[in-house]
């Protein structure tokens, strides 16, 4: 980066030359002087010869430079050593005027006095100025060069890259910290054992691949697993961002690439983690203008750095994604990213151990029913399990409590799925009733129909996320295929809620917005992916763009099938709604029960729920 309002540092540093000069100037002639000149008396010659005769002169040194004679008396005490230094000055010093008196020598002489230089002697030049000037010129060399070298970095040395590649040796995780997934560390535990022990699979001729691509959607521990793997592996772990690449200028992340990977090989063997190496790795643009120079310089280099590094030596390079439709294919080919070890949502078992995992930090109150918990949280990440127990740890703080309990938990998984409770939300009690009637709607139209998940909870009370109400259904067990029966009983469900407001209020609300999104969605993927129109049969006619973030899907047929798509959409949600008001109509006893039932306790269970289904 370029900075602006850098100072010249050549004047600035003449200025404090400059000062630091005065410095030593005025230490030299003003301050060093105070310490070193003793107190002095002028005395007349003729007293001083009296001095020697009444023996009270115990020292004397002749200045003839200066013409003067220096002497202490007795009286005054403290004689000075033979080289008095700076410290051991006399107390008093009397001075007098040498007058050439020929007879002085054989006068002290006679009184014995002692001939020793008195007046201390000054620093040596050397210390009090060639030293500190010396220093003072040395630091302002080094001073510049840094300076210099700083501002040849700002600007112009392209090649050379300050890349903050940080060694993470101890990342503190283990595969233990990891629940589920087990295919992905299987995968990752070979690749330990390689680095570990590389003349085992050199042996035979095997070659482990180069990199391997973490992909899956957000929060599902790719990150997570990385950083087990260094903990595991116990070797050097490189670990940057796709981020950290994207630079300014054309060519600089290239040189991070490059540096990178210059550390590692000399670390080898290594770990090398490229965390959303999407960032970087997105295909190239193909023909036409405007392409991202930058980025595709910063690819380019990584694809050749890849096949550049011997594979023997021992660099293993992870990347993570959640986008791998969008990498470039050229990093997926053998001998790059050859191994893609695909990190999904947990399973039911797979969400139980991470509920387990996390429950590790927190104080729970047994018995806990992780089970349970894990039933209700069909398709949440690792990330959004870990954030429940620690909500859940809040709401029992909040309430004063010094453990966690079911009930936290429950209550969690349902703000984290609807937003928090709003207790004192103003709802009138018409729209209270309507918001009853809809969602016992939704639980009796899935309660009448197979096939469709119990109802767990229905509940009134609104919810931060703007849900004045919901059903909660919770599947038993896991669910990997569904029945073109469940998908239709399910758009049914949706529409159980509106179908409600109609047959007894004979008007509809705004409340089902979300109702008829989610309703239109599955059946218009029920349509053009599942092959379950009697139109089309099995033809693809949409894809998914992004499986991980979201699962935007786009047309991929003629203006004229989409039409004919939208009329066949059109007509399945339909018939769902028609079907869901005549499940309605004949319960509809029920329907009223269950209503007031709900209204009177803003929540019922599932439980409380079937026991008025079943007394009919
Ligand atoms: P990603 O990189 O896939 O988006 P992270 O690895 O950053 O996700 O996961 C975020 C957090 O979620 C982790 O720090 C961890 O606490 C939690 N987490 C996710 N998956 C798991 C798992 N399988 N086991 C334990 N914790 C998990
Ligand atoms: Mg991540
Ligand atoms: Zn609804």
């Amino acid at each position: 980066m370029i900075k602006k309002n850098n100072k010249n540092p050549k004047r600035s540093l003449f200025y404090y030359y400059g000062v630091a000069l005065l410095i030593i100037f005025a230490l030299n002639f003003l301050v060093l002087p105070m310490f070193t000149t003793p107190e002095t008396e002028s005395v007349p010659y003729n007293e001083f010869v009296d001095m020697i005769a009444n023996g009270e002169v115990s020292q004397v040194e002749i200045q003839n430079e200066k013409n003067q004679i220096v002497f202490l008396t007795k009286e005054d005490g403290k004689e000075t050593p033979k080289k008095p230094s700076l410290f051991d000055k006399p107390q008093k010093v009397y001075v007098t005027s040498s007058v050439g008196d020929p007879d002085l020598v054989q006068r002290l002489l006679d009184s014995k006095v002692k001939f020793s230089a008195i007046w201390p002697e000054p620093p040596s030049l050397l210390w009090t100025t060639i030293v500190p000037i010396a220093a003072m010129l040395l630091l302002g060399w080094l001073l510049t060069r840094s300076m210099q070298k700083k501002m040849a970095g700002n600007v112009m040395s392209f090649g050379k890259s300050n890349a903050k590649v940080y060694v993470e040796a101890q990342t503190g995780k283990t595969f233990a910290d990891v629940a589920g997934q087990d295919e992905a560390k299987e995968a990752l535990t070979e690749i330990v054992d390689f680095l570990h022990n590389p003349d085992k699979y050199a042996s035979i001729g095997a070659k482990l691949p180069k990199g391997a691509l973490l992909v899956g959607p957000p929060g599902t521990g790719k990150t997570l697993l990385a950083k087990a793997v260094a903990g595991e592996a116990h070797v050097p772990f490189f670990s940057i961002s796709g981020s950290e690449f994207v630079e300014m200028f054309v060519g600089m992340g290239a040189a991070k690439v490059r540096d990178l990977f210059k550390q590692a090989n000399e670390k080898a063997p290594c770990i090398v983690f490229i965390d959303e190496i999407d960032t970087i790795g997105k295909k190239r643009e193909t023909g036409g203008m405007g392409g991202n120079d930058e980025r595709e310089q910063t690819l380019n280099q990584l694809l050749a750095e890849m096949d550049g590094f011997d594979g023997r030596k021992g660099v293993v390079i992870l990347a993570a994604t959640n986008r791998p439709e969008s990498l470039d294919p050229a990093l997926l080919r053998p001998g790059r990213f050859d191994r893609r070890i695909p990190v999904e949502l947990p399973d039911l078992k797979g969400r139980e151990a991470i509920l387990k995992v996390h429950a590790k930090a927190v104080i729970m109150q047994q018995p806990i029913d992780f089970n349970a918990i894990a039933c209700a949280t069909a398709g949440a990440s690792g990330a959004e399990l870990e954030n429940i127990i620690n909500e859940a740890a809040l709401r029992a703080v909040r309430l004063g409590r010094s453990a966690l309990n079911q009930s936290d938990l429950e209550e969690s998984v349902e703000t984290v799925i609807a937003g928090a409770q709003r207790k004192n939300a103003v709802i009138s009690q018409k729209e209270k009733e309507i918001v009853a009637y809809h969602e016992i709607g939704h639980a009796l139209v899935a309660a009448k129909q197979s096939d469709s998940a119990p109802v767990h909870k229905i509940t009134i009370i609104p919810r931060t996320s703007g849900a004045l109400g919901y059903t909660m259904q919770v599947e038993e067990g896991e669910h990997m295929l569904m029945s073109r029966d469940e998908a239709f009983n399910k758009i049914a469900t949706f529409t159980g809620g509106r179908a409600a407001e109609e047959l007894i209020f004979g008007s509809v609300t705004t409340g089902a917005a979300n109702d008829i999104e989610q309703a239109t969605k599955l059946a218009r993927a029920m349509v053009t992916r599942y092959g379950m129109s009697r139109e089309f049969d099995m033809v693809a006619l949409e894809t998914v763009q992004n499986a991980y973030l979201g699962g935007d899907a786009s047309l991929t047929c003629s203006a004229e099938t989409a039409a004919q798509i939208d009329r066949e959409v059109v007509s399945l949600v339909k018939e769902a709604h028609t079907k869901a008001v005549s499940i309605l109509k004949e319960n509809l006893d029920l329907l009223h029960k269950l209503s007031h039932h709900l209204l009177e306790q803003e929540t019922i269970t599932g439980e409380q729920f079937m026991a008025i289904l079943r007394e009919g």
